[in-house]
């Protein structure tokens, strides 16, 4: 039997990540990810599961990104025994990202029934899972560091390799055995951008027969990094010349940690006036505590600046973590200027929608903008200045500046992904297969790679590719 490669998810799309190496002695899932986007068709994805838990030998975790870690906890349940294996920081990532899914999912839940309560109905959904759920998938863990090889199951050998995506983030180079023969398949998982701070550059792969690599920017180019510091520097200034407030929606893992280190950067060399800085999301000062522990992950940079004299790269004089929420609306009352990093990173829940009901009628204030914002999201909207936005119910002016940063995106852009693959040794790579990315990235993507002479598949969902 020849050795397979085969996706349940993210293949043609960006969410739920499940790909399989599949050989005549083991079955080997890399990630177990949960769909995200339109919460009902999400829900039913998640919900399905196209294959068999008990078959597999082993699974390898990524990152801790929830569409990579989100369906972990389901696999016991669907009898799964074996080990889940992930870096260290992976690991603890990955236990903050779905004890946080299951709480979530435990209030819509709730209100969810109340509202079939009033209806005087009964609600029979169940959550995907709870937090025992969780608890229990947490003890599969098996971690290990970058470049230590490990038997994950009968004939395979892995390392992971950085990937410069996220605290922990792993490319995974897997040796599997045919016969007398060894084949190596390399699987990225979601590949950052070069020169990013804090992390390490996505590292170059040793020689590979068959690549899976990511897609998301395949047909985009970001913004040069060197850029992203003055244009913050830049919306700083000019709001607090003001006396306005900054308010950044950002997501709670590495964009929220990104921007503690830019701004810390731009304070020590007096690129921006002292004004206090709240970090108001628990989940963001959680993750950047583990942010913290994890000093392996850094850059050479990162070490240098910061650990050779001793300083915490995520901490500064001005730098508050708000933990209660009497706190957290305290804020509301603060005068002068000041910043507020808050989650959710599209607006769709979380603290920062007080901070935007009450900041975005003021012309001095500043949202500013550095994630993606989804389609039908508060963030979408405020990133179009629509004049008038709803939150909480309540109809608001938008007359606060929106200004958007694209310089922080933790994905590789196309030319990123050239460079990867142009690492690679040629006369050994014999295909290359595109997975986590939409049709015209994907499209873009495949003809670049192709032009450049590397054989190249888009992966579909459910199809089995020869090796
Ligand atoms: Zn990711």
């Amino acid at each position: 039997m020849a050795v397979e490669l085969y996706s349940h998810g993210a293949a043609g799309e960006v969410t739920g990540s499940k790909h399989f190496l599949k050989s005549d002695r083991a079955t080997l899932m890399v990630d177990c990810g949960a769909f995200q986007g339109h919460r009902e068709e999400a829900d039913r994805k998640n919900r399905e599961w196209p294959f068999a838990a008990r078959e597999l030998s082993a699974v390898v975790l990524s990152h801790a990104h929830f569409d990579h870690c989100g369906l972990l906890p389901l696999l016991p349940k669907h009898g799964y025994t074996g080990s889940v294996h992930a870096t260290p920081a992976t690991r603890d990532l990955a236990s903050l990202v779905l004890m946080d899914s299951a709480s979530i999912q435990a209030k819509d839940l709730e209100y969810l029934r109340k509202q079939a309560k009033r209806r005087g109905a009964a609600l029979e959904k169940q959550p995907l899972y709870g937090e025992n759920e969780v608890v229990e998938s947490l003890n599969l863990f098996t971690t290990i560091g970058y470049r230590r090889s490990f038997i994950p199951a009968d004939g395979m050998r892995a390392t992971f390799y950085d990937a410069g995506h996220i605290l922990g983030s792993a490319q995974t180079v897997v040796e599997v055995a045919q016969g007398t023969n060894t084949m190596r398949v390399a699987f990225t998982g979601d590949l950052g951008r070069r020169g990013m701070p804090i992390l390490r550059d996505p590292e170059t792969l040793p020689g590979v027969n068959y690549l899976v690599i990511e897609s998301t920017y395949g047909n985009r180019r970001h913004d040069p990094m060197i850029e992203a510091q003055q244009k913050l520097a830049d919306v700083i200034v000019r709001t607090a010349n003001r006396g306005g407030k900054i308010i950044i929606p950002a997501f709670a893992l590495e964009r929220t940690q990104e921007l503690i280190y830019a701004l810390n950067q731009l304070l020590a060399a007096g690129k921006v006036p002292k004004l206090p800085v709240f970090v108001d999301s628990p989940m963001a000062t959680n993750a950047t505590a583990i942010y913290r522990v994890h000093q392996e992950c850094y850059d050479a940079e990162t070490r240098r600046d910061f650990l050779d004299k001793h300083q915490n790269p995520f901490g500064f004089d001005d730098l508050n973590y708000v933990s209660s929420i009497a706190e957290s609306k305290s804020l509301n009352a603060l005068k002068g200027p000041a910043i507020i990093i808050s989650s959710s990173g599209m607006c769709e829940a979380g603290r920062v929608l007080h901070h935007l009901l009450n900041n975005v009628e003021n012309p001095n204030n500043t949202i500013l903008i550095v994630g993606y914002m989804a389609e039908n999201t508060l963030g979408r909207k405020i990133l179009e200045r629509q004049p008038e936005i709803t939150i909480f119910g309540e109809q608001r002016k938008l007359k606060a500046e929106v200004t958007k940063l694209n310089t922080f995106s933790a994905h590789a852009d196309y030319e990123d992904i050239l460079a990867h693959v142009r690492c690679l040794d040629r006369a050994q790579l014999q295909r290359v297969f595109l997975v986590h990315g939409e049709v015209d990235a994907q499209t873009h993507l495949k003809k670049l790679l192709e032009a450049a002479g590397y054989a190249t598949t888009v992966m579909r969902p459910g199809e089995h590719y020869a090796l």
